[in-house]
């Protein structure tokens, strides 16, 4: 492995960047803001999905998939998420090549093969699916329509980071269709408490839910429920959204159902969505300068075996022990890796598991051998325990338990640490500048000074938390009255 990482504390955003190429997750391609995804990013990414899928699926949902192109007379049917998407929208115009008369060897587009209507690259489905639906649903009887589609999305974006935001990115898109507003609702209540489930159950990711301003809101939607983020260097992160778009689809495409009285009404609507941006949340939330910290229930490999020894026939006793616990280990369910190749050093690997972030390594060595013993490490917090043979399993097990739950509560302790409230704007800008964070202030509910807070400070309402009390104030920055606290932060 090539040297040491930047620290944290030296350069966040260049450990971030460093960490993500040197564990071998992703790299930026020859397409500008479009990353390669490696597979061991990919198998993490895998992991998501899979949880993700099953969690759809228990809630009702079921996969379809809709095309990449969407005609632009579609797109801009609803005009709200068509004007608010444009600015950042790929095109296609052209459907052939042909040889440059001009440039030997080289191609141009045919400019006889215009296409009549440009097609916009899915920005997000809405406009597409929506037009589908009004062949899909007549009646009450055909609600509710709750379909996910697992896809790639291309968003023109100016500024990219790996993962973070991309140009085209991997997502789930969630598109459903109701009979009433209320189910509608609840919904985007459901699906946005199941990302919340998902982050912090299995992603170890604390997160807080709330409800986005309307300058924050999808384009679109009547509210946007989302679930945001603390990173370790006090900027905050948009994990996931989940759309009540009221009836704007369905009146924009015509979607209209006959009711129990028989009456034609228009259908109601939600979306809602995660993207591989959450790999981004997941490497700035638990990793240290060392590398990536993975929590199990992600880590393509729970824990890998080395072997240490200096002759064959040490290597060969060494090998039928670990494959004993090899056997063990996958019986539990535990992914498991035994690393044995003679073209690596012992410390070499030791090197290259610490900055992939896997949670468990267990050595084996002559010593170990002869006393019944391995040496188990944990990557979370750096130490190491010799352990009898015949405890191993139920150890590891423990231990894999042990770390989620610990992750997790080090990243709760530190956003609770990094909530800080707030009763003026001279406060409020040096807690931003001094310690970041969620900031909780009182805002006065409009618009301008939202905007007018984000020119003078860069920070942005992140939320209202679903969990706020009402309690009386004024606003933070022009004393209006206010009724509760809302969440500033800087963010990704
Ligand atoms: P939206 O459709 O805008 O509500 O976004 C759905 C999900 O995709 C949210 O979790 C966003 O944080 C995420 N997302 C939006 N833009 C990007 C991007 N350029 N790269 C990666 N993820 C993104």
């Amino acid at each position: 492995m090539s040297k040491k990482l930047t620290s944290r504390s030296e350069d966040y955003s260049k450990w971030y960047n460093e960490l993500v190429v040197k564990a071998d997750m992703a790299e930026n391609s020859a397409v500008r803001g479009c990353m390669v995804i490696k597979p061991y990013g990919y198998a993490i990414w895998e992991k998501m999905q899979a949880e993700l899928d099953k969690m759809f699926k228990e809630t009702g949902h079921q996969n379809a998939y809709f095309p990449l192109f969407v005609p632009k007379s579609l797109f801009e049917a609803e005009e709200k998420n068509a004007e608010g998407f444009a600015k950042e929208c790929a095109i296609v115009t052209h459907y052939r090549l042909q040889t440059d008369p001009d440039r030997p060897g080289k191609l141009r587009v045919d400019p006889d093969a215009k296409l009549e209507e440009e097609l916009i690259v899915r920005p997000t489905s809405e406009a597409i699916i929506w037009n589908t639906y009004r062949g899909w649903i007549q009646s009450y009887r055909d609600l509710p329509l709750l379909i996910n589609q697992w896809a790639n999305v291309v968003r023109w974006e100016m500024r990219t980071r790996l993962f973070l935001r991309t140009a085209e990115f991997l997502w789930q898109e969630g598109h459903t269709a109701h009979e009433t507003k209320a189910e509608a609702i609840a919904e985007a209540e459901l699906m946005n408490n199941v990302y919340a489930t998902f982050a912090e159950n299995f992603m170890a990711i604390p997160v807080i839910q709330g409800l986005k301003t309307e300058s924050e809101r999808f384009a679109g939607a009547d509210e946007t429920y989302c679930i945001e983020a603390l990173m370790q260097d006090g900027k905050a992160l948009q994990a996931g959204t989940s759309h009540f778009l009221g009836q704007n689809f369905a009146k924009a495409f015509d979607v209209k159902f006959a009711n129990k009285e028989g009456k034609q009404d228009y259908v109601w609507a939600t979306s809602w969505g995660v993207s591989t941006r959450l790999m981004g949340a997941l490497i700035m939330t638990h990793s240290d300068d060392h590398g990536l910290v993975l929590p199990p229930t992600l880590a393509p490999n729970q824990v890998v075996i080395v072997p240490i020894y200096k002759s064959e026939e040490e290597l060969n006793a060494i090998n039928e022990v670990a494959n004993d616990i090899l056997k063990d280990l996958r019986s539990k369910n535990i992914s498991v890796k035994y690393d044995n190749r003679d073209t690596q050093r012992p410390g070499a690997k030791f090197a290259q598991y610490e900055l992939q972030g896997v949670p468990l390594r267990i050595a084996i060595g002559p010593k170990d051998l002869e006393n019944g013993t391995v040496e188990i490490a944990r990557r979370d917090t750096l130490t190491k325990d010799i352990i009898p043979l015949s405890n191993l399993i139920e150890v590891v097990d423990n231990l894999l338990a042990e770390i989620q739950k610990a992750l997790f509560n080090k990243a709760l302790d530190f956003r609770d640490a990094h909530i800080t409230e707030v009763e003026n704007f001279v406060e409020f800008k040096s807690v931003l500048e001094t310690k970041g964070g969620f900031i909780s202030a009182h805002w006065d509910g409009t618009n301008e000074t939202e905007e007018k807070i984000k020119e003078l400070t860069k920070a942005t309402i992140r939320c209202i938390p679903l969990k706020n009390k009402e309690e009386a104030g004024v606003c933070v920055y022009t004393g209006k009255p206010s009724k509760a606290r809302v969440l500033f932060a800087k963010a990704y």
